[in-house]
């Protein structure tokens, strides 16, 4: 009888618990033995009474609630080996030889680390006396299978992330709220949105309100007096009529000199140059809260069912799969490529070329 474990890791996303939902009963459904490790990474190393065994009902509700029940938590513990020799002795005292793990691209690096130092760890456990050469040898193999759990929609290799569609509507929400305002009294707001590094929130955002102006990583604002040429942009949409003016900044924008472009410093340059009635609203955390959109729900029930066929067919041989979507189809990529290419756009931004970042992003960037 197979034992699969489910955790959440890293930042919270709306659609982690239906993922957790679907993981588990699909586990059950096919006959198989379920387990949610609660707190992420730390429940691993602590062990005991955080690897708890599931049933049918013990994920009733969870389809439609935000955040993420079983928890997470940013665990120092597991970057170091002692503490993942402590994450694979529960594991193997447990029997559980598959862990599907809902995260964002650090949570995937470090359970593809995990799953690559898997046979050393357990032979050093052996060394210690912690586990039996028999032990060892029956979880020779851990089975790892990545959900991404994201609301920056950062990772390579998938269309979206579970969460990000969420998150965007909340956004776009709220923007439309700063807009009835912005109308009334003609003011102009630069709203700070989420995202990281990452872009896709705040163009995503943009185009579906309206916005005047978009500041992304991957793409930095053009030529040396951009600042003036936005000024420029956003007073013909003025002298056009537009009683309102909205400028969207991701909290990881940049100027092509790799230099922070701040919601701050536009609100000055708006209000000095333009002389704006220009306010600034930071969205912060209500962002990532509140109950999963449709679309979340759908796509993590999907992609939890998915991750339970992965672990079924899984062989030594099969490098451990993301479960992904593209061109709106449920896939299966290449975890350790996946976080690879994710880590691309970092260093394509690193080194000023931009335009590789944006090839290396979401197709969407590039329309
Ligand atoms: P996210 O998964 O949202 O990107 P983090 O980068 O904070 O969030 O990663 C979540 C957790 O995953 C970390 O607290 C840590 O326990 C684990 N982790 C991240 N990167 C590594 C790594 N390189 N090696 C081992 N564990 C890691």
């Amino acid at each position: 009888r197979r034992k699969i474990a489910i955790l959440t890791s890293g930042g919270d996303a709306p659609g982690m618990n239906a993922a957790v939902r679907a993981v588990v009963r699909t586990a059950i459904f096919r006959g198989c033995d379920a387990y949610a490790v609660h707190e992420g990474y730390q429940g691993l190393v602590d062990g005991g009474d955080m690897i708890r065994k599931m049933k049918w009902d013990s994920v009733q509700g969870y389809l439609t609630a935000g955040g993420t029940v079983i928890g997470t938590a940013r665990c120092k513990a597991f970057r170091e080996r002692p503490g993942r020799l402590k994450a694979a002795k529960n594991l193997v005292k447990e029997g559980i030889d598959a862990l599907v793990v809902c995260g964002g691209d650090g949570s995937l690096t470090g359970a593809d680390l995990f799953r690559a130092e898997w046979p050393s760890l357990l032979s050093e456990l052996v060394s210690q006396g912690e586990l039996t050469e028999q032990e060892a040898k029956d979880h020779a193999h851990l089975n790892i299978v990545g959900l991404v759990g994201s609301i920056d929609n950062d990772m390579s290799s998938t269309d979206i992330t579970i969460g990000a569609v969420t998150c965007l509507h909340r956004i776009c929400e709220s923007i439309d709220s700063i807009s009835s305002t912005a109308s009334s009294h003609s003011r102009a707001f630069v709203v700070e949105v989420m995202g990281r590094h990452c872009g896709w929130l705040a163009l995503m955002a943009g185009i579906a309100t309206g916005a005047d102006f978009i500041f992304i990583p991957e793409r930095p604002p053009q030529g040396e007096d951009w600042r003036e040429s936005m000024c420029q942009e956003i007073k013909r949409h003025r002298d056009l009529g537009k009683r309102k003016t909205i400028v969207i900044v991701c909290e990881g924008a940049i100027d092509s000199n790799l230099q922070p472009v701040t919601a701050k410093d536009m609100v000055d340059l708006l209000t000095e140059r333009l002389h704006l009635d220009t306010r600034m609203t930071i969205l912060g955390h209500v962002q990532r809260g509140g109950t999963p959109c449709a679309f979340d729900r759908n796509l993590a029930t999907m992609q939890g069912v998915e991750a339970v066929n992965a672990v079924l067919d899984s062989r030594p041989d099969i490098p451990s799969p993301v479960i992904a979507m593209n061109e709106n189809k449920i896939t299966r990529v290449d975890l350790v490529e996946a976080v690879k290419l994710t880590g691309e756009v970092a260093k394509a931004i690193g080194r000023k070329d931009f335009q590789a970042a944006m090839d290396l992003r979401d197709p969407a960037f590039n329309h």
